[in-house]
């Protein structure tokens, strides 16, 4: 698998876990030019490849504006895209503050929506994109209404997208995955990630941030030609 090297690469949550691994792996497939965006400016950087850093919140229009202004200015234009920032966040709904409610809709869902416009804008005409979802959108789970709200939401998006974008052969997908080993999971040791997945997964294991990143770059590729508005579990049979 491989891309042409003028393709041009959005990518969101590229500091960290399943985003910087995505943008590592899109580099080895043959991509040179990436537009990343995170709060975080320690992004990747590559010695033989034009990499615009935008540092901001996907969930601030302004971010947008100022990624749509310098993207045309570099690139002249967008050929796929991974909306994939986000946070997590837990507690039970009679708990749960309005502000935190709040906290995590706007990053995973404003934030998906303002990207996913913004690359939809930028991609003039056939392209690819990936929702980056999770299978708490789909299996509910005690304390997680607003991630699990937030993630259904967004993949909902993928849904419309694509048929809003078949007429050009813009691809969208969502993936949606269950466990994955990146430092979303604060405050939990590994060895206790491990126990989890254990007991919750029929795999018994956790996927690691590259696995979802060489599936997220299947969905972005020409082998995926005939797969739009699909949501791709990888959850290692959490979710049966
Ligand atoms: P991560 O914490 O390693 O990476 C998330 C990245 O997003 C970080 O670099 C962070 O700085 C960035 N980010 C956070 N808020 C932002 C904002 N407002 N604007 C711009 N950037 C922002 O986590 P990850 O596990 O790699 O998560 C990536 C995506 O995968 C998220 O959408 C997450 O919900 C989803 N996901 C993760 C798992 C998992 O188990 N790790 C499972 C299912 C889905």
């Amino acid at each position: 698998m491989s891309f042409p090297t003028d393709a041009v690469a959005l990518i969101t949550g590229a500091a960290s876990g399943i985003g910087k691994a995505t943008v590592e792996h899109l580099y080895a497939e043959g991509v040179r030019r990436f537009a990343l965006v995170d709060v975080n400016s320690t992004m990747p950087t590559f010695d033989d490849a034009d990499v615009l850093h935008l540092c901001g919140s996907v969930a601030d229009p302004s971010t947008w504006d100022e990624a749509e202004r310098a993207i045309t200015e570099c690139f002249g234009r967008l050929d796929l895209a991974v909306v994939n920032a986000g946070i997590s966040g837990a507690g039970p709904i009679a708990d749960l503050a309005f502000e935190d409610w709040r906290r995590i809709l706007s990053v995973n869902l404003d934030g998906a929506f303002l990207t996913l416009r913004a690359a939809m804008r930028l991609i003039p005409g056939e392209g690819a994109i990936v929702i980056v979802s999770s299978i708490a959108g789909i299996k509910a789970e005690i304390g997680v209404a607003a991630y699990g709200a937030s993630k259904a939401a967004a993949a909902h998006l993928a849904k419309v997208a694509a048929k809003e974008g078949a007429a050009r052969r813009l691809r969208v997908n969502a993936i949606l995955p269950g466990g994955v080993d990146t430092p979303i999971w604060t405050g939990m040791s590994f060895e206790a990630l491990q126990a989890m997945a254990e007991a919750s997964t029929p795999l018994g294991r956790f996927a690691t941030a590259d696995e979802i990143a060489r599936q997220i770059a299947f969905l972005l590729s020409d082998r995926a030609a005939t797969i739009t508005g699909a949501l791709l579990a990888s959850d290692g049979g959490y979710s049966l």
